[in-house]
């Protein structure tokens, strides 16, 4: 028998934080909790704490881990803040969970890559933020990407093992493959008229049809720039060329992705939409572990059925793709735009086809630049930022 190994959750009050929780924990003989991490949740936490025992908590905002130290007082849990603690709990596990949604994620996703650690990357954010150097920087370190994104971990497990151990590294033409076919639903909005699409609540744009997730990326799946991140995730995690990635709406949500080949063959994973597949697959690679997810059901399933995206409704979309392909400054620039804009319509500030006015008009602003380091990404993120907050004032509705 093996030792079990030990397990840091980023974002653990999340969505996909809460879902490795429920995964992990069935398997005791397998993961060890070591840290968990949350913003500001302190009552959050304390459940976590106190039901599931870590060696260490780590809350981000300072005030909120002084807050939970009083709280579990009475317990043995180590509560720690800043970001040199979440860095520190992400190098030091076997493995990370990096589930912190958006940039924040990017420094303490780092610290366990630069660990040379097994990193289990659902936080899209920090691979669309830096591309090359990310994924350079797992090669220089030896660690272990496994993605978690379901369309990433779908196409992850159609590929053949060397590429899976080559990733971001082997041309796809050299494994026989011409083309990874990412699936999305086209989220809440896929039928709604375009027209109406501006007067959409941020209580609407959260309702996702198949999936239940976090705030920020219900939104971006409103407006597919999920998909848009998600297509430049996939880029850099299977060195894909541009003619060799596409984006195809599938409303059942059932195959999570597909990859197709030279021969005819299309290898598609299939399952119930639900984050707790992927992350047993992450969390157990190469074995296979109960994850808790129901089989599927293909007479209740149905029918399944494909059509394009159409431009006219998800701008978002086609900014991502140009921005993919643009450079690293335009994907840096765009999600940081899309940060604040989605932030903005979900206070009621924007509506919500002004995410796509936003986002575009710092895309516009920011000088075509090379971005060589984390400093510069940080510094270009910032920037862009910067110019968010201004442009959203131009769109704001109260
Ligand atoms: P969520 O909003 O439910 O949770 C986010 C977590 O990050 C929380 O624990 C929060 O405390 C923490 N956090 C937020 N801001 C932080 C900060 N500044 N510093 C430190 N911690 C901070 O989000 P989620 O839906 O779980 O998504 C997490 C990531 O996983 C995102 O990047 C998302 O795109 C990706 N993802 C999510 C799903 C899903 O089904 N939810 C699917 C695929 C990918
Ligand atoms: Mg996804």
């Amino acid at each position: 028998m093996f030792e079990p190994q030990t397990l840091t959750i980023l974002g653990a009050t999340g969505s996909i934080g809460l879902n490795t929780l429920a995964v992990a924990t069935q398997h005791p003989e397998r993961f060890q909790l070591y840290a968990v991490t949350a913003h500001s949740n302190v009552t959050a936490m304390e459940q976590i704490c106190r039901q599931h025992k870590p060696r260490i908590a780590v809350m981000a905002d300072q005030q909120a881990a002084a807050d939970l130290k009083v709280r579990i007082a009475d317990t043995s849990v180590q509560v720690l803040s800043g970001q040199q603690a979440l860095a520190d709990v992400a190098a030091a596990a076997d493995m990370t969970m990096a589930a912190i949604v958006g940039a924040a994620g990017l420094m303490p996703t780092m610290a366990a890559v630069t660990a040379g650690k097994r990193v289990l990357l659902a936080n899209k954010e920090a691979l669309v933020m830096s591309g090359q150097l990310f994924m350079n920087a797992v090669v220089e370190h030896g660690a272990i990407l496994l993605p978690i994104d379901s369309e990433h971990n779908a196409i992850f497990q159609c590929l053949p093992v060397a590429a899976q151990l080559a990733l971001g590294e082997q041309s796809l033409a050299s494994a026989g493959i011409s083309k990874i076919i990412l699936t999305g639903s086209g989220g809440p909005f896929r039928e709604l008229p375009v027209a109406e699409l501006a007067h959409q609540s941020p209580q609407a744009a959260c309702a996702h049809p198949n999936w239940s997730m976090g705030q920020k990326i219900s939104v971006d799946s409103a407006t597919m720039l999920n998909k848009g991140l998600e297509y430049i995730e996939a880029r850099w995690l299977f060195n894909c060329q541009q003619d060799e990635l596409d984006v195809l709406l599938h409303p059942q949500s059932i195959i999570h992705s597909m990859v197709r080949y030279t021969d005819g063959s299309v290898l598609a994973q299939m399952g119930e939409p639900d984050m707790r597949t992927p992350i047993a697959y992450g969390l157990s690679y190469p074995d296979r572990i109960v994850s808790g997810v129901n089989a599927l059901d293909f007479e209740q399933v149905g029918a399944l059925t494909f059509c394009k995206p159409d431009p006219a409704r998800y701008p978002c979309l086609q900014l991502a793709q140009d921005a993919c392909w643009q450079g690293q400054w335009a994907t840096t620039s765009l999600n940081a735009a899309n940060e604040i804009a989605v932030a903005a319509f979900l206070n009621h500030r924007i509506q919500f086809t002004a995410i796509a006015d936003v986002c575009a008009d710092v895309v516009g602003r920011i000088e075509a630049q090379e971005l060589n380091s984390f400093d510069a990404i940080l510094s270009v993120d910032h920037q862009a930022r910067h110019y968010a907050e201004e442009i959203v004032e131009k769109y704001a509705v109260c």
